[in-house]
């Protein structure tokens, strides 16, 4: 069995550690204070027997478990990162143990009463009984994705010490940088040289995704002309006015606060005008790959539109792919989603299949020729003072990696 305390030890002892990344920074990994934790992890690695123990120039860290076969079997990986958002702090991080929960409101900050209530968060009710670790309320936990880590080396530890579990060559990659965007930039798939992974990097208990938004930026920039506005008429052009015609032309109920499930969006999310120069900026999401053609395909129509009927070159407009669906990438290997979903039903869970209205690394991954769906690290609320993490969810993700290794050295 894998021990509760073991779990919790370990969780503990890297969510104590400070590894917010910066979006601003231009190397990797973004912040220094990531290599504490990541040589910590390898010096870790090499101490439970995990062999071919490397760490890079950017702090990417692989390992192997070797295979405990005699014929070949597909090698997998498992993937999570060790930086935390930028977007809530990560420093001085005091987890609190909640043992069995009794289903009533968590006071996590009795001086600055902040209360984590099952009334707000109705998820913590499923977890009565079960033992909660959650932040003094002061920052964020960083079970996002230490999580991920704590279930990955758990589960390599454990099938080291269980060697009559049968398994293939199993690769584990640790990546900087996930939260800004970059985790999987630096990735060497090749070197990595599995034949599929998963990261373990979802939310609540059963997650298992392969399916995620196709994703674009657009900038939209329009010129007009200040003259005094005394002496304007038929002069002056005012470019906010135009901008207003550009996202009014937009349909005002695909976006983000009126979607969910399949359905895509426009999201302005930033407008800065004056009446010479106005830039809007936009992301476009949809998981739908023609669908996500067409909304691109629309904002440049109308950009050609208002071009058309001003007489002259008042806007314009730039979009950028950010990446795509992994839907694409994974299908035809439906085998690897498949065994995830059996080894969860093995293990009395619940598979929730759903698409994820975001992106992954795993979605990058996968079009870089390592497909990579991903599964439940089990923390709720992550990026703020609410998050937690059930530690019997992470005892689950981790029997789910270990089942996963034995299904895989099953298959021919
Ligand atoms: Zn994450």
């Amino acid at each position: 069995m894998i021990s509760k305390q073991d779990i919790i030890k370990r969780f503990v002892g890297y969510v104590t550690v400070d590894t917010e990344s910066d979006p601003e920074s231009t190397t990797t990994p973004s912040t220094a204070k990531q290599w504490d934790l990541a040589n910590a992890l390898v010096e870790e690695l090499k101490a439970i027997g995990m062999q071919d123990v490397t760490i890079d120039d950017k702090a990417y860290i692989m390992a192997t478990l070797p295979s405990n076969i005699d014929h070949e079997v597909p090698t997998i990986g498992f993937i999570s990162h060790f930086d935390t958002t930028p977007d809530f702090t990560g420093k001085d991080v005091k987890p609190q143990i909640i043992d069995s929960y009794d289903g009533k409101d968590i006071v996590l900050n009795e001086a600055e009463n902040i209360v984590l209530s099952p009334d707000y968060f109705e998820d913590l009710i499923q977890y009565k009984g079960q033992t909660l670790i959650t932040t003094d309320g002061t920052t964020l936990l960083g079970a996002d994705d230490k999580a991920g880590i704590t279930e990955i080396i758990s589960a390599m530890e454990y099938l080291i010490q269980n060697p009559e579990i049968k398994h293939g060559k199993i690769r584990v990659g640790f990546t900087p940088d996930e939260e800004i965007g970059r985790g999987a930039h630096h990735f060497d798939v090749e070197k990595f040289g599995a034949d599929w992974a998963y990261t373990m990097d979802g939310s609540q208990i059963g997650e298992l995704e392969y399916e995620n938004f196709n994703a674009a930026g657009a900038v939209v920039k329009v010129k007009g002309k200040i003259v005094h506005p005394g002496y304007a008429k038929g002069k002056m052009i005012n470019s906010m006015y135009i901008a207003t015609e550009f996202i009014n032309s937009l349909p005002r109920m695909e976006t983000p606060e009126h979607t969910e499930g399949y359905e895509g969006f426009f999201h302005l999310y930033s407008i800065s005008g004056e009446v010479e120069e106005t830039v809007l900026q936009y992301i476009i999401r949809d998981h739908d790959r023609e669908h996500f053609e067409a909304r691109k395909e629309m904002m440049q129509k109308l950009t050609n539109e208002l071009n058309t009927q001003y007489g002259r070159e008042v806007i314009s407009i730039e979009i950028k792919d950010q990446y795509f669906n992994m839907k694409e990438k994974v299908e035809p290997v439906m085998h690897i989603v498949d065994i995830a979903e059996e080894a969860m039903k093995q293990l009395d869970i619940k598979p929730l299949i759903k698409a994820i209205r975001g992106g992954t690394d795993g979605s990058q991954l996968s079009y870089m020729g390592l497909p990579c769906p991903n599964i439940f690290a089990g923390g709720h609320n992550f990026h703020g003072r609410y998050e937690y993490v059930p530690v019997e969810s992470m005892i689950k993700a981790t029997e789910v990696i270990c089942k996963i290794a034995e299904l895989t050295a099953l298959k021919k």
